[in-house]
């Protein structure tokens, strides 16, 4: 029998009101927006999900000022690009779309193009000046909440163009500020900002500044108004999220607060620190039933030389630890990891132990990517002999992805015929297909209905591409 779970709503004063009949109905999200809007403003989005959720706080601070966020630049009065700095290649991308979008520059003096995020602070008034002017205004992490008037003092001509917010504030956590959210079935919520650590290939820190947890009060009331709008998977977002404290507050218990909250049906989190992995967080996954039985563990490498000089502050030995934890107190939970391969001063014999390290573990996923050096990371300031080049590099991350493929696909095809619960997430790109996740953050592909989106519903596992599932309806 179809467990599919269909909806039956009607719109009252712009809020659904649902008709429930089963257990496994759930409510349809609905968003509103403070209005009447004044300008349209284009928000487009890169890298992480911190960052999706900066351009949702961002939309949320701009429409109390009268901005109505847009899907197309087309006609816009104002375009920010909300930007990563983590990879050189997210950069080069920001590159060239300023330079197609300087087209809506041309066709409207008045607009105001404005570059926010990590490569706006990292890069400042350098990024007017290489771009010769076609940027209007440089906003960093922590100086959204100027962003409304100094757009409106711009285009009132009270203040130049080329303006540049980039103070870091380690007293600014937008505890006040409500986020919109209007995009995908998942509530992700900011837990903490910035990060204490100092990996030595990372420009997190110096882009985002120290770690500064907000309070538990404001996280739980924001998933509590998530919930209202009909979410009911949240997402809690840090750096080092499972480092989050505040007060007598850890991770742990705010994670099993947030579990709690009516209406939340999963919870995830990311991306934690493989040191703040403890036995209570494990067992605050394993007791409340929707926190899912997924955690990532970025490893980066398998050697210990590496690591050190990483400064990831642990060895191969205690992360391992951590897995036989994870797995021991959390049964059948998914794991899934990054690495870097290709680290300045990584030897053959260094790289093999990643190989090994991922042979033993065998992740359920894995985000594998090659060096790649950030300027101000202190990185860069190794020897330069001790820089691996690109063919090297590219040759270790293509076997790894090759090794982590090959084990991701064994464990998936041991799952073929299994019957899972997944949450309807977005059509498919093709063929009507809608995708859903899986508790342990795996997709099916399956025939459904895209009115569907946000609900749960049962699939059985009919096949694997590898990475992902097919499956049919229960
Ligand atoms: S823990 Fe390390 S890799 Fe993660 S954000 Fe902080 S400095 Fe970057």
């Amino acid at each position: 029998m179809q467990q599919r779970i269909l909806e039956g709503k009607t719109m009252v004063s712009g809020l659904v009101k649902l008709e429930m009949a089963g257990a496994d109905r759930v409510k349809k999200r609905t968003v509103q927006h403070p209005g009447p809007f004044k300008r349209r403003v284009y928000l487009e989005t890169y890298g992480c999900q911190m960052n999706i959720n900066d351009s949702e706080l961002m939309e949320g601070l701009l429409s109390e000022r009268g901005f109505l966020r847009v899907e197309n630049p087309d006609g816009a009065d104002v375009i920010l690009i909300n930007t990563c700095a983590i990879r050189e290649h997210a950069e080069q991308r920001v590159r060239g779309r300023i330079g197609e979008l300087q087209k809506y520059r041309h066709q409207n003096p008045d607009l105001v193009l404005g570059v926010t995020g990590c490569m706006a602070q990292r890069l400042g008034g350098r990024l007017i000046d290489e771009t010769s002017g076609g940027v209007d205004l440089v906003a960093g992490p922590d100086a959204y909440r100027s962003l409304s008037e100094t757009i409106e003092l711009i285009q009132k001509d009270a203040i130049e163009r080329g303006q540049t917010l980039l103070d870091l504030d380690m007293a600014e956590n937008y505890e006040d500020v409500t986020s919109v959210r209007s995009r995908g079935v998942s509530a992700w919520i900011t837990v903490q900002r910035g990060c204490d650590h100092r990996c030595t290939f990372c420009i997190v820190p110096y882009v985002r500044g120290g770690k500064k947890d907000r309070q538990p009060e404001q996280i739980l009331t924001d998933v509590q108004v998530a919930a209202t709008q009909g979410f009911t998977e949240v997402v809690l977002l840090g750096q080092t999220v499972n480092s989050y404290e505040s007060g007598d507050w850890n991770f742990a218990r705010l994670l099993r607060s947030v579990a709690r909250i009516e209406g939340i049906r999963r919870v995830r989190f990311t991306s934690p620190h493989p040191n703040d992995v403890t036995q209570e967080l494990l067992e605050v996954m394993r007791d409340e039933p929707s926190v899912c039985s997924q955690l990532h563990l970025p490893v980066q490498s398998g050697a210990d030389h590496v690591l050190k000089r990483m400064v990831r502050r642990y060895t191969s030995k205690t992360f391992l630890q951590k897995v036989d934890l994870a797995r021991e107190v959390v049964p059948g939970i998914a794991l899934s990891t990054d690495v870097i391969v290709a680290f300045p001063g990584e030897t053959d014999e260094e790289y093999g132990a990643t190989l090994d390290l991922l042979s033993h573990v065998r992740f359920d996923d894995a985000y594998l990517y090659k060096y790649s050096p950030r300027d101000g990371t202190p990185a860069t300031r190794f020897p330069s002999n001790q820089f691996i080049s690109d063919e090297v590099g590219s040759a270790r991350l293509e076997q790894l992805i090759g090794l982590h493929r090959k084990i991701q696909r064994e464990i998936n095809e041991a799952e073929v015929g299994g019957v899972r619960e997944v949450l309807i997430e977005r059509p498919a790109r093709s063929n009507g297909d809608v995708l859903g996740r899986t508790e342990h953050n795996k997709v099916v592909a399956f025939s459904g209905d895209s009115s569907d989106i946000g609900n749960y519903t049962k699939v059985k596992l009919t096949g694997t591409t590898g990475a992902t599932f097919r499956g049919a309806l229960c």
